[in-house]
């Protein structure tokens, strides 16, 4: 057995365990343990500070997960978009490959909570409809390994299921998305990353949500990745009491562009049966990607999303940096707060005028295809060349 496999063999997982480990009460623990089954590898265990810290919320089950009744278990609708079991396909040319219910640890605030976390074996026939469905959808160039987390998967059937979509002629880019970086840095071995390498375009996204997950055996995972040419970005859940800081968040983005890790996405959390304690309001989301943007190196700023409820998709949320017009001018302001003018170019100058000279008609040549073909009908008229 591997390293990695040892260490989530030795996790905080039972009802008891809840009650040795962290004082449950028996009955509260079994609960709890019921409803959303509890992981925690003692790596991961090692991070936790004090009860109630940033690391704890995230992986420590809360009496008030019992407390959600009436929230939606999918609240992203991502059944609705699920042809095969295996796959949710809601953007055009991409689609989510959800190749085991397993993770390295279970999330509190994790979304999929309803998919996640069952014991059941993953068969090779559901996987197997996942690469018939996607063989058969031409218009899917992008697959996002998910789950669970694909990385729960040994390297041997995570190979059969990467050659499967590298086999496909029109599956140019594969994506994994996972949190072992974080939770489970173990993980990311050599022999892996040596097998990914031979799948390429092949990228990471993983999951950090606090500065003190960049420990240097994350760095040494992270850097492994991105020296097999990996190239790896982070998606964070925005979180109370984990991550809801400007400062906390601006800690994070920089530690893990020293990790050579890309911020990709800041996600609003989600509205899930059990996990509402987690939610802010969308106005701390706000701030602190007013505290970010201009203050650090815009490599370090993801996007601020919202995932729409019902299955609309990821939409990006800005802070206004637009004030308004003035005339033909944008008023704007930057991260100072300083405000700026720009003169917009008018569409009305874009008409023709009178003055039919060279310059105009080279400046309206750049414009749109539109125009352009206006261009070219009117050069027929006036020759200017
Ligand atoms: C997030 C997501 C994707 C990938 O979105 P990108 O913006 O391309 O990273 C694809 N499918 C589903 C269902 C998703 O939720
Ligand atoms: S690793 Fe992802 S899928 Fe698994 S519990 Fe955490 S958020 Fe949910």
């Amino acid at each position: 057995m591997e390293l990695w496999q040892e260490m989530l063999r030795a996790s905080v997982d039972s009802g008891k365990d809840l009650v040795d480990r962290f004082g449950f009460e028996p009955e509260l623990a079994e609960k709890l343990n019921a409803l959303f089954h509890t992981r925690i590898n003692p790596y991961y265990l090692s991070l936790i500070r004090y009860p109630g810290d940033p690391i704890w919320l995230q992986c420590v089950p809360d009496a008030r997960e019992l407390e959600d009744d009436g929230l939606p278990e999918d609240p992203l609708n991502e059944e609705g978009d699920s042809p095969v079991p295996s796959v949710t396909h809601r953007y055009p040319d991409r689609a989510l490959f959800l190749a085991t219910s397993q993770c390295s640890m279970y999330c509190r605030f994790c979304t999929r909570k309803r998919k996640v976390g069952d014991s059941g074996k993953i068969s090779m026939k559901y996987i197997q409809s996942g690469l018939d469905y996607i063989s058969a959808h031409p218009e899917i160039r992008d697959v996002i390994l998910s789950g669970g987390d694909p990385l729960m998967l040994t390297d041997v059937m995570l190979e059969k299921i990467i050659a499967g979509l590298r086999a496909i002629p029109h599956v140019e880019i594969i994506r994994i998305g996972t949190k072992m970086p974080c939770v489970l840095p173990q993980r990311i071995t050599s022999s892996l990353v040596s097998m990914l390498k031979k799948y390429h375009p092949i990228y990471v996204n993983t999951h950090f949500n606090h500065p003190w997950e960049c420990t240097p055996e994350a760095e040494k995972a992270c850097g492994m990745l991105a020296d097999a040419g990996i190239p790896v970005g982070n998606q964070s859940v925005l979180m109370k009491g984990v991550n809801d800081d400007s400062d906390v968040m601006l800690e994070l983005v920089r530690k893990l562009l020293k990790m050579r890790v890309r911020p990709y996405y800041l996600y609003q959390a989600d509205i899930t049966k059990g996990a509402n304690h987690f939610r802010t309001p969308v106005s701390v989301g706000l701030e602190i990607m007013d505290k970010l943007r201009g203050h650090t190196s815009g490599l370090a700023v993801p996007y601020y999303v919202i995932d729409a409820p019902g299955g609309g998709g990821k939409i990006p949320i800005l802070p206004q940096y637009v004030l308004g017009r003035n005339g033909n001018k944008i008023i704007m302001r930057n991260y100072q707060y300083s405000i700026y003018e720009y003169p917009d170019v008018e569409e009305e100058e874009m008409k023709l005028t009178d003055d039919k000279s060279i310059e105009k008609k080279f400046l309206r040549k750049r414009k749109s295809t539109q125009r352009k073909k206006t261009y070219k009908k009117e050069k027929q008229e006036v020759p200017v060349q």
